[in-house]
């Protein structure tokens, strides 16, 4: 095997109490990306289709995580990497995690896999770090495993498949504004009051026993996050507007993706996802901002092969 297809899939972080630590995986948009082995050794971004993005290996998120790899494996081969994007970057559905599971993923499987999964989300972490400034798999982990993950600790890396609801679906509006996952980063608070802290802590557990155990309506009482989200909104056009009227549709939780300004919704069954998605349309119609709607299954097969020769 020469080349290899891919789809690497976008993603939704934090997932309203689980900051840093939870995400899930869409499977209605995602990049594809061709990984090729050559002669000539080392990494090359031959190709980029759908963004303008950087070519030079070291400054794409695909050629950091993918020289992550190649440094520590020393291949006597080398790899060009074809990147066609539909995952808009910065929008918070994961396009540079995307970019960074990605590279890794096929190069492993060119070489008949030498790594496990998670071995690559620690390459594809060093890619993810040159987009966000700090190390964090919240976005890698479910582009690489699918489903929800959970990233129990990012050093030693632990990453955790938490099962599934079968009838759970994402809504997802893209506002086409821009906010840097750095920048959205920097306004945090460095301190957490207690009593938010334990509230957090306790929908986090309860969402994740809620995802265990198909209990929608514990999914819907954990959906909830009182650390980040007051502090991030206020950058997002409309937001209190959408959270509402998507919870009136029926919605069980809506929250920012990762650091938006992307918002998502979860709901139980495809006709509440498509209600949330005709509200979210709505608001935004009403504004000159553009934006782009997803309603998406999670996907719990996350980065896959498409092809190979
Ligand atoms: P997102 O949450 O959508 O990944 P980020 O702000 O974390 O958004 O990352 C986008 C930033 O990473 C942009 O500044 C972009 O130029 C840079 N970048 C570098 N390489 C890539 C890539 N292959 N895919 C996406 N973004 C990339």
């Amino acid at each position: 095997m020469n080349e290899i297809k891919i789809f690497s899939p976008a993603t939704v972080a934090n997932v309203s109490c689980g900051f840093d630590v939870l995400g899930f995986c869409l499977n209605s948009v995602g990049d594809e990306m061709v990984i090729r082995k050559t002669s000539e050794k080392g990494i090359k971004i031959i190709r980029i289709e759908g963004f303008d993005l950087p070519f030079e290996a070291e400054k794409n998120v695909a050629g950091v995580s993918a020289l992550a790899m190649y440094n520590t494996l020393k291949p006597d081969c080398g790899f060009e990497i074809e990147i066609y994007k539909f995952i808009k970057p910065g929008s918070g559905i994961g396009s540079s995690a995307a970019s960074a599971v990605g590279s890794v993923f096929g190069m492993n499987e060119l070489l008949g896999k030498p790594y496990n999964r998670t071995e690559l989300t620690e390459f594809s972490i060093k890619g993810e770090a040159l987009a966000s400034k700090c190390e964090h798999a919240d976005n890698l982990a479910p582009a690489m495993f699918g489903g929800f993950t959970l990233v129990k600790s990012v050093c030693p890396l632990e990453i955790l498949q938490i099962p599934t609801p079968h009838h759970l679906y994402a809504t997802i509006i893209h506002p086409q504004i821009e906010i840097k996952t750095a920048e959205s980063r920097a306004i945090l608070p460095k301190e957490v009051p207690l009593q938010d802290a334990i509230t957090q802590w306790a929908n986090v557990g309860s969402l994740i026993h809620g995802l265990h155990t198909s209990n929608y309506e514990l999914i819907k009482s954990s959906l909830h996050d009182v650390i980040v989200e007051p502090h991030r909104s206020q950058f997002i056009p409309n937001f209190d507007e959408v959270k509402n009227e998507a919870l009136v549709a029926g919605a069980l939780g809506c929250g920012i993706s990762g650091s938006g300004p992307s918002i998502f919704a979860l709901s139980e069954g495809f006709d509440t996802a498509k209600k949330v998605e005709a509200e979210m349309k709505k608001i935004f119609s009403n504004t000159d901002i553009a934006f782009e709607t997803y309603v998406s299954k999670i996907n719990t097969e996350g980065i896959k092969v498409l092809s190979s020769k």
